[in-house]
């Protein structure tokens, strides 16, 4: 049903997402859901029902590791975005964004993709034709802040990011900072966003930020977080008020660490927008529908996404 002035007490089948910072230390496992973005296959570890977001980052999916001889694994075809970042970080393969506002960039490992949709863009995400036949990866949405979620959209590319070597480990920090490693990736609310390499037998100590909230996502291999082993396609909330966190490895093994200050705004999220109201994403996908606001991705061979229907007046989606 197309939105009409007037609707101000619309409800829809969005998901109001609040943090739920615990207070102090915790480490809750919460397993990822399995979904399919076309034919491929992803852990999504955000959102989760008990929790939204983790700092302002409020999605986050986990592809491969996969191998194929011919085709494209990953293919999503034009579709828009509103009020979020999207953070694109690989471990092998390579994925190819395009956007409305014409940029183009290929993420490959130790690089970053960063685009900022602020009050619209639209992007397709592919695996390009030149490829090495692998798939492994995350992508991550940031919420932008009231201040900035209706800035103009913007893309970055990031070749290699800032990496460090601390005692047993290898830091590469896309977002924000650790360890003395500053990601230049632009945010607009405090964050951080790491992949920690802990080698073979070793044991490393990290600084963290006592006023951010923190998680960790096993990417590869095995890793003991305070002597507790980390399960594979599981996200384990870390609380706040911690100083620090310390990893071991007994054969070498590969963790995301996210974080952030609680996020103290309460979003909505509809399909690949994140809102505030009701209306707002009632106008965003009548806006997409209609071919207005977001552009178009002219790279692209194909036909774009179309918009879900809103559900009207129905219970929040239950993000089964
Ligand atoms: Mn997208």
């Amino acid at each position: 049903m197309p939105w009409r002035e007037g609707m101000s007490d619309t409800t829809i089948a969005a998901e109001p997402c609040t943090a739920l910072a615990a207070a102090g230390h915790t480490l809750e496992p919460y397993p990822n859901r399995e979904v399919t973005l076309g034919s491929l296959h992803v852990a999504r570890a955000l959102p989760i029902r008990d929790r939204r977001l983790v700092g302002p980052w409020c999605f986050l999916d986990r592809f491969g590791p996969l191998t194929f001889d011919s085709g494209k694994p990953m293919d999503v075809a034009p579709h828009p975005h509103t009020g979020l970042q999207t953070v694109t970080w690989l471990l092998d393969g390579e994925v190819v964004h395009d956007d409305s506002l014409g940029s183009e960039a290929v993420a490959r490992p130790g690089g970053v993709n960063v685009m900022t949709a602020g009050s619209g863009i639209a992007h397709t995400e592919q695996t390009p034709a030149a490829n090495s036949g692998s798939l492994n990866g995350v992508q991550l949405w940031v919420a932008l802040p009231a201040s900035h979620r209706a800035m103009n959209a913007s893309f970055h590319t990031i070749g290699q990011v800032p990496v460090t070597e601390k005692n047993g480990s290898l830091i590469q920090v896309f977002a924000g900072s650790l360890a003395g490693a500053s990601s230049p990736a632009p945010h607009y609310s405090a964050i951080l966003g790491a992949d920690v390499q802990i080698h073979r037998g070793e044991r490393t100590e990290l600084e963290l930020q006592p006023d951010f909230e923190h998680a960790l996502l096993l990417l590869s291999g095995d890793c003991s977080v305070e002597d507790q082993p980390l399960a594979e396609r599981t996200l384990y909330y870390l609380g706040t008020q911690r100083s620090g966190v310390s990893f071991s490895s007994r054969g070498g093994g590969r963790v995301l660490l996210i974080g952030g200050p609680p996020f103290p705004e309460t979003i909505l999220m509809w399909w690949n927008f994140v809102a505030r109201t009701p209306e707002e994403i009632a106008q965003a996908r009548a806006d997409w529908e209609a071919q207005r606001r977001f552009g178009e991705v002219k790279a692209y061979r194909g036909p774009r996404l179309s918009a879900p229907q809103l559900v009207r007046f129905a219970r929040p989606n239950p993000l089964s």
